[in-house]
C-alpha cells in the first residue's frame, strides 16, 4: 500500500516567467506553467469539469440538508410516519457500528458500495461524493479571491495519518473482539481491563430507519468541526489538506485505488509537458511528471475530478482503463524525485506531536467527546503550528505561513508572535485536555474492577431503596476515588480540566451516584446527558426510577407518560408508568 505521495520536486522542463509556486515549506517548488511552445497558448484555461463538481457536490449538499429537514419535520410535528423515523445517516463512520455492533445502517452500504466502486474507478468517490470536498474547495476558492494561493504542507509520515485512523475506526473495533481480548484474558487479564472492552456480539440487525438520527454526531461540535477540517485544515495544510492528512475513509479509498483499471491516462504524443494539469490539480498530484513517466496518473491521492482533463490545452489526458496503478510500467526517465517540507527529524517530531495532540483532543481509549475527524483536524493544526513556530526560533531565513511573513530580516513579525502564542495556547488545551483523558481512562479501568468484583445481588440493590443497605461501605468509598477521576475529565467550567465536558461523563457519573445512593445528583447528571443526547428508553426509565426514589411520584409519574405520548412503542417505560399508578399515587377514595 503507498499512503498519498506529497509532491515531488520539480523535474519538469524550461520554466516559463509564468511559474507557479507551490509548497507549504517557506523555499516554496516551482511549476513548470510554460506557454505551450507549439501552440503558444498562454495561459491555462479554466476547468469545466470544475463547474460539473462544484454542481454535483452541491446537489448532494441539497440531499443531506433535506434529509436532516425531513428528519427534524418528522420529530416536530409527526409527519412521515410520527417520532422522526427517518434513514440513517449516510456517513461511513457509521460502519463503525457495523463491524462492533453488527448494526446494518446506510452508512456502512453507501461506504460498501464506495470502497468497491473505488477499485474500478479509483478514487472518485472523494473528489464527486463528499461534503468535505465541496467545503475545501469552497474555502480553497474563497482564499484564491483574497489573493492566498492554499499552499501544500508536504510530509513523508502524516500522509499515514488517514490509513491509520481508518484501522483505528474499522479495523480495530473487530481486533480487540477477535484476537487481542481472547489473547490477554487467558495470558494477562489485569491488561484487559487497561482497553475499552468491545460490546458482546449479537449479530446482524437492521438500523436502516433510526429515530436518533444525530445520536451518533455532538450537534454542538458540527460547525466547529466543519471549519477545522473543512477551512483550518485548507489554510494551514493545502487544498485538499483534510483529505491528505485527516480523513480516514479516504485511508482506505488510496491503497484501493492502486488497484483501479479507471484512471486518468495520457496520449504521449499529444502531451507537451506544458505542466498546465500540475498547476491546476488541487490535490497535488505531479501530473505532467506521472503521465509522461508511467503514461498515466499513479498517484492514489488522485481524485478524479478531471480539472487535469479539461485544462488540458492538448487534449492529452482522458479518464480510460488499463493497468492499474500497482502495474505500472518502468519509468520512462528517472521516477520523479520527492521533495519535502521537513527534514526526517522534524518530521519525527511533528508526528509525535499530531499523534500527542490527537489523543488531548479526542482520547485513544475513550473515544467521546471531540468527534474523532475534528480531533484529527486539530491535531495537524497543532502539529503545523508547532512546526513553524520551532522554524521561528530555530531559522535564521524568512519564515512564512501562506502569504504572511511571520519572519522577516531575522525579526520575528507581530504575526510569528502571534501564532507563537496559539501554538502555546493549543499545545496548553491539548495538554490538559490530554491530561482529563488520561483521568478519565484511570476511571475507567477503576471502574471496571469494581464491577467485576461486586456480588450480583449488590448489583441488583444498587438501583432501589435497599441501596443503604446492601452496598458495603468499601464499594461506596471506591466509586467516590472514581468519581475524582472522573471529574478531571470535564469542563474547566465544571471543575475539570477538559475543554468542554464529554457528555457521556456525565452519563458515567450519574451511575457512580447512583452506586453511592446519591440520588440527587445522579438525576442532574442524568438530565444533562439526556438534554444532549437526547431521551432513548433505558435512560427514560433510570430517570423516573432516580425520581421515584425521591419520591417525586407525580413528577415519575408526569415524565413517564410525556415520554409515552412521543414513544409509545417503550414497552420498559411503559410497565413503570402502570406500576406508579397502581402502586405508588394515592387513589382517590372509594377507588378500586
Ligand atoms: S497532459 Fe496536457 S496539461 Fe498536462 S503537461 Fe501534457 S499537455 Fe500539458
Ligand atoms: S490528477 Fe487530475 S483528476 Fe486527479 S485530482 Fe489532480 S486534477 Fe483531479
Amino acid at each position: 500500500m503507498t499512503p498519498r505521495a506529497a509532491a515531488p520536486a520539480d523535474a519538469g522542463p524550461t520554466r516559463s516567467s509564468a511559474a507557479s509556486r507551490c509548497g507549504g515549506g517557506d523555499a516554496a517548488i516551482s511549476l513548470p506553467v510554460l506557454k505551450d511552445q507549439r501552440s503558444a497558448k498562454p495561459a491555462i484555461r479554466p476547468s469545466r469539469n470544475g463547474v460539473r463538481r462544484a454542481w454535483v457536490l452541491g446537489v448532494i449538499q441539497a440531499l443531506i440538508l433535506l434529509h436532516i429537514g425531513l428528519w427534524l419535520l418528522g420529530k416536530q410535528f409527526g409527519w412521515f410516519g410520527g417520532s422522526g423515523r427517518t434513514l440513517s445517516p449516510v456517513e461511513p463512520s457509521e460502519t463503525m457500528y457495523t463491524l462492533e455492533l453488527g448494526q446494518i445502517n446506510a452508512g456502512f452500504i453507501f461506504f460498501a458500495a464506495a470502497l468497491l466502486s473505488t477499485l474500478i474507478f479509483g478514487r472518485w468517490v472523494c473528489g464527486w461524493a463528499c461534503h468535505v470536498v465541496l467545503l475545501q474547495d469552497l474555502c480553497s476558492w474563497i482564499m484564491k479571491k483574497l489573493g492566498v494561493r492554499p499552499k501544500p504542507f508536504r510530509s513523508r509520515l502524516l500522509v499515514w495519518a488517514p490509513f491509520v485512523l481508518a484501522l483505528y475506526m474499522f479495523i480495530w473495533p473487530s481486533f480487540k473482539r477477535l484476537a487481542l481480548f481472547p489473547i490477554l484474558e487467558a495470558a494477562w487479564p489485569a491488561a484487559a481491563t487497561w482497553l475499552k472492552p468491545v460490546a458482546p456480539w449479537t449479530g446482524f440487525s437492521n438500523h436502516l430507519v433510526t429515530e436518533s438520527f444525530w445520536a451518533t454526531f455532538p450537534v454542538i461540535m458540527a460547525a466547529p468541526t466543519l471549519l477545522i477540517v473543512g477551512f483550518a485544515a485548507v489554510y494551514f495544510l493545502g487544498s485538499k489538506g483534510f483529505c491528505t492528512y485527516g480523513c480516514p475513509y479516504g485511508g482506505f479509498f488510496a491503497p484501493l485505488d492502486e488497484f483501479a483499471p479507471g484512471r486518468i491516462r495520457v496520449d504521449h504524443d499529444k502531451c507537451h509537458q506544458c505542466g498546465h494539469c500540475t498547476a491546476t490539480c488541487t490535490s497535488n498530484v505531479r501530473v505532467h511528471e506521472e503521465v509522461r513517466e508511467y503514461g498515466m496518473v499513479i498517484d492514489p491521492g488522485c481524485m478524479k475530478c478531471l480539472d487535469c482533463v479539461s485544462v488540458c490545452p492538448n487534449e492529452a489526458l482522458s479518464f480510460g482503463f488499463g493497468p492499474p496503478a500497482f502495474r505500472k510500467p518502468a519509468a520512462r526517465n528517472a521516477p520523479p524525485r520527492r521533495q519535502y517540507d521537513l527534514s526526517l527529524r522534524e518530521e519525527l517530531a511533528v508526528a509525535a506531536i499530531f499523534l500527542l495532540a490527537v489523543l488531548g483532543f479526542r482520547g485513544l481509549y475513550l473515544g467521546e467527546g471531540v468527534p474523532l475527524l475534528m480531533a484529527m483536524g486539530l491535531g495537524g493544526i497543532v502539529a503545523f503550528a508547532a512546526f513553524k513556530t520551532w522554524r521561528l526560533f530555530s531559522s535564521a531565513d524568512v519564515v512564512r505561513l501562506q502569504n504572511i511573513h511571520l519572519k522577516w530580516r531575522r525579526r520575528i513579525t507581530p504575526a510569528g508572535w502571534a501564532l507563537a502564542g496559539v501554538t502555546l495556547l493549543l499545545l496548553v488545551l491539548a495538554s490538559l485536555n490530554g491530561a482529563g483523558n488520561i483521568a478519565a481512562w484511570r476511571a475507567d479501568i477503576l471502574e471496571r474492577r469494581l464491577m467485576a468484583a461486586m456480588p450480583p445481588d449488590v448489583q441488583q440493590a444498587l438501583f432501589s431503596p435497599f441501596n443503604g443497605e446492601m452496598v458495603p461501605q468499601q464499594v461506596k468509598d471506591d466509586a467516590a476515588r472514581i468519581i475524582a477521576h472522573r471529574r478531571l475529565a470535564l469542563g474547566f467550567t465544571e471543575g475539570g480540566l477538559a475543554l468542554m465536558s464529554p457528555p457521556d461523563e456525565w452519563l458515567r457519573l450519574s451511575w457512580l451516584h447512583v452506586i453511592r445512593g446519591e440520588w440527587r445528583d445522579a438525576e442532574t447528571l442524568l438530565r444533562a446527558y439526556i438534554d444532549h443526547a437526547g431521551p432513548a428508553e433505558h435512560l427514560g426509565a433510570d430517570l423516573i426510577k432516580l425520581l421515584l426514589l425521591q419520591r417525586r411520584d407525580r413528577e415519575a409519574l408526569d415524565y413517564g407518560r410525556s415520554l409515552l405520548a412521543e414513544h409509545p412503542h417503550w414497552t420498559g417505560v411503559a410497565q413503570l408508568v402502570e406500576i406508579v399508578e397502581q402502586n405508588v399515587l394515592p387513589r382517590p377514595p372509594g377507588a378500586r
